[in-house]
């Protein structure tokens, strides 16, 4: 779609991981104010995407719905997880809507399918219309139905690179709080690097651990990221790994100013 930009707020940025069901106010208002100066309605139509952090692991890892509903708690479980995503997402919404941007709520598990923790099906024509009127969706991983297990989380993540090969943006924006892809975890060895571009062809020697001038290892939920980007990279789509923890970096992105970070080359 022309002009469509995804920005996905990783949960890392906006709640504290550490402490279950905590928010980071300070960043989440302070986004806020740099997708209002960085969004421009005349020449984007912008859907946004955001993690649950602290308020989806701690809460998944008690219950373990992600897992599969093995019996009828997990049930309500199941239902109290989303009602909690969608608190979450209200205190985002809310911010996003007190500088006027015409942010709107998208539950994605109301019409998502997922089979063996997949990602099967999710129906984007109500997206796809609000983004023509000037609203900006605001979409959040949530737990969603599952037809093999009967429930798993659909990740922010996972919302991103299905809207990335359905819609197909002209840029693709991940937020997250580090400044971008690394030769290792920095946040474990003082001795990772920042690499400053991905090709497919540094993918293939990457993930089969062929490891050229310094070796590469991108571990969790970063790897997952970035593979899903490498499929849209492949579909001719490149997409930016930025630190939104970083003041201005957000609103530099969206503008096309140059930011610091990893670029995932098509
Ligand atoms: P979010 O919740 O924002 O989506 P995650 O916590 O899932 O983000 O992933 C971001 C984290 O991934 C970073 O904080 C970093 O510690 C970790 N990570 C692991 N390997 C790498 C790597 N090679 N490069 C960058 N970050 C990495």
């Amino acid at each position: 779609m022309k002009d469509l930009v995804l920005l996905k707020i990783g949960g890392s940025v906006i709640t504290d991981k550490k402490k279950a069901f905590t928010e980071n106010r300070k960043a989440i208002n302070r986004l806020s104010k740099e997708i209002r100066k960085g969004y421009n309605p005349r020449r984007m139509k912008l859907i946004l995407i955001h993690g649950a952090g602290s308020f989806g692991h701690h809460m998944v890892h008690k219950n373990k719905i992600h897992k599969g509903i093995r019996n009828s708690k997990q049930l309500v479980d199941f239902a109290e997880t989303q009602t909690v995503q969608n608190r979450f997402n209200a205190m985002v919404t809310e911010s996003l809507q007190s500088q006027r941007i015409p942010a709107i709520p998208i539950l994605a598990s109301s019409t998502a399918v997922m089979h063996n923790i997949r990602l099967k099906h999710m129906c984007l024509d109500g997206v796809k219309e609000l983004l023509k009127i000037g609203m900006v969706p605001v979409l959040y991983g949530v737990p969603a139905v599952d037809t093999k297990q009967k429930c798993s989380i659909l990740s922010g993540d996972m919302i991103m690179s299905w809207i990335g090969k359905e819609l197909k943006p002209d840029k693709i924006i991940h937020a997250t709080d580090v400044d971008g892809i690394y030769t290792a975890d920095p946040k474990r060895s003082r001795k990772a690097k920042l690499i400053k571009e991905i090709t497919l062809e540094d993918w293939r020697k990457i993930k089969n651990g062929l490891t050229g001038s310094s070796s590469v290892d991108v571990t969790g939920g970063m790897f997952l990221k970035v593979s899903e980007m490498i499929t849209l990279a492949k579909l001719g789509i490149s997409s930016q790994f930025i630190n939104a923890s970083r003041a201005g970096n957000v609103e530099k992105a969206l503008k096309g100013k140059k930011v610091k970070g990893t670029l995932i080359k098509a």
